[in-house]
């Protein structure tokens, strides 16, 4: 599968936005966008040019692609589903983005970004309900129970990342830190969600 391999600080720094791309140093002062808030390579902090409104709605669209680390097939795939779904399609686009398991294996705080999470399930460090799944785009179901698997409970990524979060972090998710185990207890409402990005620039881009 391909994969994007360039430094992913620069695709941040292109949307102005922190995207939480790179886990503990998006934490940190060290973080790019907070020493340098403009779009890289030579021209990054002299150009200004006026913004389209195509280019508005293609900028908001890659921002989301990439803060849950999707390609084009991919997010383009999720599209068509929530547009078939009922109700509002922006909304079913971040609820179904916000059930894949890597984002909620992040969500609950057992690794720092999404890329972190897709690299512990691949390597099976992840159950659901007491079952492996190495799957990163699996869409969990209310009710469903993620656990980190017994072998794996002492690697140090797990034990760094925790630190930062706080017993209830979510109201769609709830965390055992204990057992390390967390239950995806409902789909999300778009309201709760803490996404800096609007999904209906992403409507109006593939409506066109
Ligand atoms: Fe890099 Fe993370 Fe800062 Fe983005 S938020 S620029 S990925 S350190």
């Amino acid at each position: 599968m391909a994969r994007y391999t360039d430094s992913v600080c620069k695709l941040c720094r292109r949307e102005r936005q922190k995207l939480f791309l790179k886990g503990q140093k998006c934490y940190t002062e060290k973080c790019p966008v907070e020493v340098r808030n403009y779009p890289p390579g030579q021209h990054g902090l002299s150009r200004r040019a006026k913004v389209s409104e195509y280019g508005v709605q293609l900028r908001e669209k890659q921002k989301i692609k990439r803060m849950y680390g999707l390609l084009e097939t991919q997010f383009r795939n999720y599209f068509e589903v929530a547009n078939k779904a009922k109700g509002r399609t922006g909304e079913n686009l971040i609820q179904i983005l916000e059930s894949r398991l890597d984002n909620v294996v992040y969500r609950l705080g057992f690794v720092s970004s999404r890329k972190q999470a897709r690299q512990l399930i691949r390597h099976r460090h992840v159950l659901i309900n007491d079952r492996p799944v190495d799957i990163p785009s699996f869409l969990l179901a209310p009710g469903d129970i993620v656990k980190i698997k017994e072998k794996s409970k002492k690697l140090d990524m797990i034990h760094s990342s925790l630190k930062r979060v706080k017993d209830h972090t979510y109201p769609w998710l709830s965390i055992d830190k204990a057992s390390l185990s967390g239950t995806f207890i409902q789909i999300p409402e778009r309201t709760d969600v803490p996404l800096n990005a609007n999904e209906q620039l992403v409507v109006e881009l593939y409506s066109k």
